[in-house]
């Protein structure tokens, strides 16, 4: 018989059934009768557990299996009598596929410490925790193509290897080429390298916005869904070198229809989460936030606030002049800090909010501007616990407007030639805005630190494996 997923043996429950089961060992306990193994294949938070009559058994046999060992076992599936699950497998047949030194093994004991487990995030999917969250990374990264697929969106490739910095945050990792087996070394040994590519200056893509925009321009609407790349050379909980993008970008809508489009859209995901990762989002409620169940079902009742940036300035002033302190100056004109964006959500309006107009000085040059002359159709989707979990635009899509701008923000020509082409030919109004992959994933899964959403985090001095 082929292996079945614990996960389909606890859903379908063919109790009376002979199954096969591989996977490694939580938790392995019992007397001199019996003993007892959590085996966890990965496929659900819940672990399988299976009963071993040691009358059947040669002790030395089963002594390595140990947590952390991977094992395959042969058995029948019997409803369990034991409180808390509902099944469990008299073993018949049991192998050991490799074991675990528990002298070395570092995942020995329940509760470690997250910043122990991102420094072994090779072994951290092991846990229940990172189960959980990259069980519910996949399900949110299904939840993203689904909902632009219905919606008629076409999933559009950007490249990551580009010379424009869309952003004009000069945040950018720069491409170098050198060949392995050639490599020029200068007269003290040291490697010499090409900072180009092949002789043209290149780097990773901080968005792949100022492309996915063409393409909605000749598509109608496309989104791209890729990592993304931007040198912080700081240390927030919020912020990685490398991050993965969704980007819409659709033609003929306008700033209103976008920020629908945002509400939907984070909506849908969270309603996705609900529907489908029911046990892992109760462990994590359970594990790490017990308000984490509530606050995605009341994100999804609420409707977002509506609020222009200037609005919201004043409500924060308000608040300074109240007594309460902000880290940061607020005053019209300044960029707003994750602790602004949070008092708006999480004290001040209590559900989400959509903040719009911004001065044209802390947006980028692409965004359409308004006729006040001071700000442009920006909107950022503000999250609790978050602050930004979304930044986007109503487009420029006047060629003069546009060109002139890039000009006084100092973006070479050179560079956008053929963005502006979009506007040179059959150009149209257009509207788009980037989500935060993991950003999402914080406020779906309760953790605190973006490092522990993705894998293999990239922050400043962690690039090892
Ligand atoms: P922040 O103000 O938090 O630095 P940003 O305004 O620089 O974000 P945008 O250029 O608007 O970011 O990018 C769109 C979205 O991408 C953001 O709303 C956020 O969700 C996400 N994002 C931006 N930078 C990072 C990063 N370094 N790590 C993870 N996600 C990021
Ligand atoms: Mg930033
Ligand atoms: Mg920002
Ligand atoms: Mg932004």
């Amino acid at each position: 018989i082929s292996r079945t997923k614990i996960a389909d043996l606890f859903k379908n429950k063919p109790f009376g059934t002979q199954v096969n089961v591989k996977g490694w060992v939580r938790t392995r306990r019992g007397n001199k009768q019996v003993g007892f193994i959590a085996l966890n294949d990965g496929s659900t938070i819940k672990n399988m557990q299976i009963v071993i009559d040691l009358q059947k058994f040669d002790e030395e046999l089963l002594k390595p299996i140990t947590t952390g060992a991977c094992i395959n076992v042969n058995g029948l599936l019997v409803e369990s009598q034991g409180k808390g699950q509902d099944a469990e497998i008299q073993a018949e047949e049991i192998e050991i596929y490799g074991t675990a030194d528990p002298l070395t093994y570092p995942l020995q004991k329940k509760g470690h410490s997250m910043e122990f487990l991102r420094e072994i995030a090779h072994l951290r999917p092991r846990t229940n925790t990172f189960g959980a969250v990259f069980r519910m990374r996949h399900h949110m990264a299904m939840a993203i193509h689904t909902f632009f697929h219905e919606r008629g969106f076409y999933y559009f490739h950007t490249p990551i290897i580009t010379a424009s910095d869309c952003e004009g945050a000069g945040q950018m990792f720069q491409v170098t080429t050198m060949n392995l087996y050639d490599l020029k070394k200068d007269e003290n040994g040291s490697i010499i390298y090409d900072n180009d590519f092949f002789g043209k200056q290149a780097s990773l893509t901080v968005s792949g916005q100022l492309e996915a925009e063409l393409a909605a321009m000749a598509m109608g609407a496309v989104y791209t869904f890729g990592p993304t790349f931007r040198a912080e050379n700081s240390n927030t909980p919020r912020h990685l070198a490398e991050f993965w993008m969704i980007e819409p970008e659709v033609a003929f809508i306008e700033i209103a229809e976008n920020m629908q489009l945002a509400e939907d859209f984070i909506k849908y995901c969270v309603r996705w989460a609900l529907d489908n990762c029911k046990d892992d989002l109760q462990f994590l409620n359970d594990m790490f936030d017990k308000g984490l169940i509530e606050r995605l079902q009341s994100v999804l009742k609420d409707e977002f606030v509506r609020l222009s940036y200037t609005e919201g300035v004043k409500i924060l002033e308000d608040a300074v002049a109240k007594g309460h302190k902000f880290e940061f100056p607020i005053y019209w004109g300044a960029d707003l800090a994750s602790e602004h964006e949070r008092y708006l959500v999480e004290e001040h309006f209590k559900r989400p909010v959509i903040l719009t107009d911004y001065p044209k000085e802390i947006k980028s040059f692409y965004m359409k501007q308004n006729d006040d002359g001071k700000t442009v159709r920006a909107m950022d989707v503000l999250f609790p616990k978050i602050g930004e979990i979304i930044g986007g635009s109503q487009r420029e899509e006047n060629y003069d407007k546009l060109y002139t701008r890039a000009k006084e923000m100092g973006v070479p020509e050179k560079d956008i030639w053929w963005y502006l082409d979009t506007r040179r030919f059959g150009t149209a109004p257009h509207s788009g805005f980037g989500l935060g992959f993991e950003r999402l994933l914080l406020f779906v899964t309760g953790m605190t630190n973006i490092r522990d959403v993705i894998p293999f985090p990239r922050t400043p001095k962690n690039a090892e494996f």
